[in-house]
């Protein structure tokens, strides 16, 4: 069986209905996460309530614990919760969250569940006052410098990287709290994109690399900080610029400052952002996310052509890449799934005879746009392979006669530890296997993949931009030897519940 149903499973942190002793079922671990979104208002009387309006545009980013921590005249005031950010805020909690400047985040968990001591903004007392802190991203040497803070005598509250810059900026010698950020920062490695509050200043930061997005925006006098510009919109907030990797921008009383303290190094832009984390109504790295997906569809009808009646996508993050492929081939764009938005966390489980049955109770077929029908199936990704063979497996049963599946990103061949939750390389089906051997698998007529050069020409920026690390297993930061073991136990725990075939090397998938 692919979920336990062992009387200590507990029920997935996004699929209440699936039992997992792991926190994450099976459609949930066959798919790329983003773990965070951060949203930031300096100089605003309802500060809170803007900033949760751009936690909910966020929303996409991170759905297992939200949080805001407000300054009023200085003092931290901080409401966390786990849960969705409608679930998390209610009008009370946000009358509380008093003053002109707030940040928050929301947060999907890579671990076990997320336990409140782990959402975003961190709040902490230290000798000069209070921070609060939040991160987007991963820290490869967290671990590492961890183990030393806690050698020396520090507590940490939570398991999360990013509260090691909490420590290490705690510690710094220097005068201003954004120098004592710079001086932690200078210590970590890795992807951050972050906010940060000592209650008088903001200061938002982007990592030397750029990994994650950061933007800054402006609505009337005050200061907006968000990672999409699709937060931005939904505050009527003009967009202003995107903060440049490397870069510190401080809004303070006295207006904003930015500072550049590290030594410049190449962008390594995340190239996952523009093909499937983002929403695709922003703009991240210059470029339109909804562009590049619709180009990277385009790229796919060139490169792999097939005679077909259809064009459909898998919805909601595929959509603009089979539109792209339908422009190109010239063939319909036809809505063959439809998806259950109404999902929620309050689910009531059903009996233990029909729980198996994951991905259906999000996507469901529409039989008379598919029966006796050539189809293209266009997804973003294939991770591990089980969810686009039960997608697949629907279309057969509503009378498809051929399915072409089209990939808008290359073969996924490494995990992310830049603060993507992919599965184990292990499980990774493009890590184990040719194209052939998974369009087998999936159960498809063909099955053809996105080229990294067609990958990159969509972005229309050069490939020295990028991270492409999850297609080419050529990571752009060392990676310190005991990552591996460290980092798999505290940040990329396997969460893959199904037994593995061992005759052929797939899983096994039950019905
Ligand atoms: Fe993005 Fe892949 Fe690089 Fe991670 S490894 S930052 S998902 S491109």
């Amino acid at each position: 069986m692919p979920y336990s149903n062992a009387d200590d499973a507990r029920s997935c942190s996004r699929c209440p209905w699936v039992r997992t002793p792991v926190g994450r079922c099976d459609a949930c671990g066959d798919y790329l996460r983003e773990e965070c979104g951060l949203f930031g208002v300096y100089g605003h009387p309802e500060a809170a309530a803007l900033t949760y309006l751009g936690l909910y545009a966020l929303q996409h980013r991170g759905q297992e614990g939200a949080g805001i921590v407000s300054s009023d005249e200085g003092n931290l005031n901080a409401h966390r919760g786990v849960g969705l950010v409608s679930d998390v805020f209610k009008p009370h909690r946000l009358q509380r969250l008093r003053g002109d400047r707030a940040i928050g985040h929301v947060r999907y968990s890579t671990f076990g569940t997320s336990v409140l001591k782990n959402v975003q903004p961190l709040p902490a007392d230290y000798s000069r006052g209070s921070m609060a802190l939040a991160h987007n991203g991963n820290l490869v040497n967290a671990a590492t410098v961890r183990d030393k803070l806690e050698e020396e005598g520090s507590i940490f509250q939570s398991t999360t990287d990013s509260e090691v810059i909490i420590h290490l900026a705690a510690r710094s010698k220097k005068d201003r709290f954004v120098e004592c950020l710079a001086d932690a920062l200078s210590q970590v490695v890795g992807a951050y994109s972050l906010l940060a509050t000592d209650g008088d200043e903001i200061v938002a930061v982007r990592d030397p690399m750029g990994f994650r997005p950061l933007w800054l925006g402006r609505l009337g006098g005050a200061h907006i900080f968000a990672s999409e510009t699709c937060a931005l919109d939904i505050i009527d907030a003009e967009w202003v610029r995107e903060i440049e990797p490397g870069e510190f921008v401080v809004a303070s009383k006295d207006g904003l400052e930015s500072f550049k303290p590290f030594p410049k190094v190449p962008h390594r832009y995340c190239i996952f952002e523009l093909v499937y984390l983002a929403r695709p109504d922003s703009v991240l790295f210059g470029v339109s996310v909804d562009k590049v997906r619709k180009q990277l569809g385009r790229n796919l009808a060139r490169t792999a052509p097939v005679e077909a009646d259809l064009v459909m996508a898998v919805p909601d993050s595929s959509n603009p890449a089979a539109l792209g492929y339908a422009h190109e081939s010239g063939f319909p764009f036809d809505m063959g799934y439809i998806r259950n938005h109404y999902v929620g966390r309050t689910f009531i489980e059903p009996d233990q005879r029909i729980r198996d049955f994951g991905v259906k109770i999000k996507l469901n077929p529409v039989r008379s746009a598919i029966e006796g029908k050539r189809i293209v199936l266009v997804d973003d990704s294939i991770v591990r392979g089980t969810t686009s063979r039960k997608i697949i497996k629907m279309l057969r049963r509503c009378g498809a006669k051929e399915v072409h599946f089209r990939v808008s990103c290359p073969p996924i061949i490494a995990s992310c530890f830049y603060g993507i939750d992919t599965p184990h390389r292990d499980k990774l089906i493009a890590s184990q296997h040719t194209v052939e051997e998974i369009r087998e698998y999936i159960g498809v007529d063909t099955l053809a993949y996105q080229t990294i050069d067609g990958l990159i020409a969509a972005t229309g920026l050069t490939k020295d931009h990028f991270c492409l690390a999850c297609f080419t297993n050529d990571y752009p930061t060392a990676l310190p030897s005991d990552f591996d073991v460290r980092g798999q136990g505290r940040r990329h725990v396997d969460t893959s519940m199904e037994p593995y075939d061992t005759s052929v090397g797939l899983p096994v998938v039950t019905e």
